[in-house]
């Protein structure tokens, strides 16, 4: 599976590179396409590199210790193995952390619930809250029920249809609630599949209304005091958060690159986000993600192979909780974006690639009279990071992965 992902990232630099003449780009790059995906499914060093990711650093919050020992090991592993320009960026971060927090069923039994504060929300007063739970289906239904709204703890017990429309409830929940007066809100996770798993994310709050806390508690048991609300119950609820927002901290974004031997200033930027919530390891989401794009680059140098533009791999930070690491990017290159011909970021989850990119749209380079294959190859790289060297088969692979 990554093995594909840096496949996917690779082939997506190919046409970028390509001039749109005859023959076909197709025709022209086949060859070496076919010599990088035999490269790329022979070579497992994003998985080991993910791997060490994870297992060295853990979870990667802004403002966290773990997520700049990250950056740092990414920096000094970019110039270990050869990718040029490596530097970092400066880039203040928000530093929420989390704390102790609990969520307890009082009536009409007594049982813990498994919760995830959301990154953002404040939180309790030191001796938590403890108030009649509402459940609410929609924002449509806390308005119609607005009225008995008034110092409870509002559960949003929405069922996951897409994230896009689900999440809502997430982000914004904490508003709806506070406009209505409710003291905290709980939010049904945003999954469509739970093993009593409750999920973090981020929240937004709106200054027009108060602050109250926000958390997720599992599918199961939103359903739960959905089902007490429904036959009358009363459920109470006891909600502990000591989550606090500290002052902005300092973090990075960190780049390598592959420098163009045509057009060195003209700039192909590929990368995925170096900062994770705090309560996994960050594998998916999105650890994966950027060792994909740096391998996809890391492959290309250890093959010898120089791009026609400058390839550059981008560690963004504090993409769960700010997006702080793309507007610094922004701000900073902000003269380049006229030479940027291509973005690409990797966030979505390391699966099975698929390709929508069209060649037709990409800006041809004027033709070299030489292949991308010829152009500046300075043979194959013979070992890389404890990572056995590529071996490329002499005859292409007949098929496509
Ligand atoms: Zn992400």
């Amino acid at each position: 599976m990554m093995r594909s992902l840096v496949l996917s990232m690779l082939l997506t630099l190919l046409p970028a590179t390509a001039a749109a003449q005859q023959p076909t780009i197709a025709e022209r790059y086949q060859p070496i396409a076919r010599e990088i995906i035999a490269a790329a499914l022979g070579d497992s060093s994003a998985y080991n590199r993910l791997g060490a990711m994870v297992d060295w650093f853990g979870p990667r919050l802004s403002g966290s210790d773990a997520l700049e020992h990250a950056i740092t090991w990414m920096a000094s592993e970019m110039q270990r193995t050869g990718l040029q320009n490596v530097h970092t960026e400066p880039v203040m971060v928000p530093h929420w952390v989390r704390g102790e927090e609990s969520v307890e069923l009082m009536a009409p039994r007594r049982r813990r619930l498994p919760m995830l504060g959301l990154g953002g929300s404040v939180g309790t007063p030191a001796g938590g809250i403890t108030a009649k739970v509402l459940v609410v289906s929609s924002f449509d239904d806390l308005r119609a029920h607005a009225a008995a709204a008034k110092g409870r703890i509002v559960v949003f017990d929405v069922p996951f249809t897409s994230y896009g429309a689900t999440v809502q409830y997430r982000v914004n929940g904490a508003v709806a609630a506070a406009r209505a007066g409710a003291v905290a809100s709980l939010v049904r996770s945003v999954t469509p599949y739970s093993l009593a798993t409750p999920h973090t994310g981020n929240m937004h709050y709106n200054d027009s209304v108060p602050k109250i806390p926000h958390a997720a508690i599992t599918v199961e048991d939103a359903e739960m005091l959905a089902r007490m609300q429904a036959r009358g119950d009363t459920a109470i609820v006891h909600l502990t958060m000591h989550a606090k927002t500290l002052p902005d901290a300092p973090s990075r974004n960190v780049m390598g690159e592959l420098v163009g031997t045509e057009r060195p200033d003209e700039v192909v930027v590929l990368g995925g986000h170096t900062d994770s919530w705090d309560v996994g390891q960050g594998a998916m989401d999105d650890g994966g993600g950027v060792v994909v794009a740096w391998e996809a680059v890391a492959l290309l140098k250890r093959m010898g192979l120089r791009p026609r533009r400058t390839i550059r791999v981008v560690g963004w930070v504090n993409e769960e909780n700010g997006e702080r690491g793309a507007e610094a990017y922004h701000e900073r290159h902000h003269d380049e974006l006229s030479r940027t011909v291509l973005a690409i970021e990797s966030d979505a989850g390391v699966f099975r690639p698929e390709a929508s990119a069209s060649p037709d749209r990409i800006p041809p380079l004027p033709s070299s009279g030489k292949s991308a294959g010829s152009s500046s190859r300075s043979g194959r790289a013979s070992s890389h990071a404890g990572v056995a060297a590529p071996t490329l088969p002499r005859s292409a692979p007949t098929g496509f992965p």
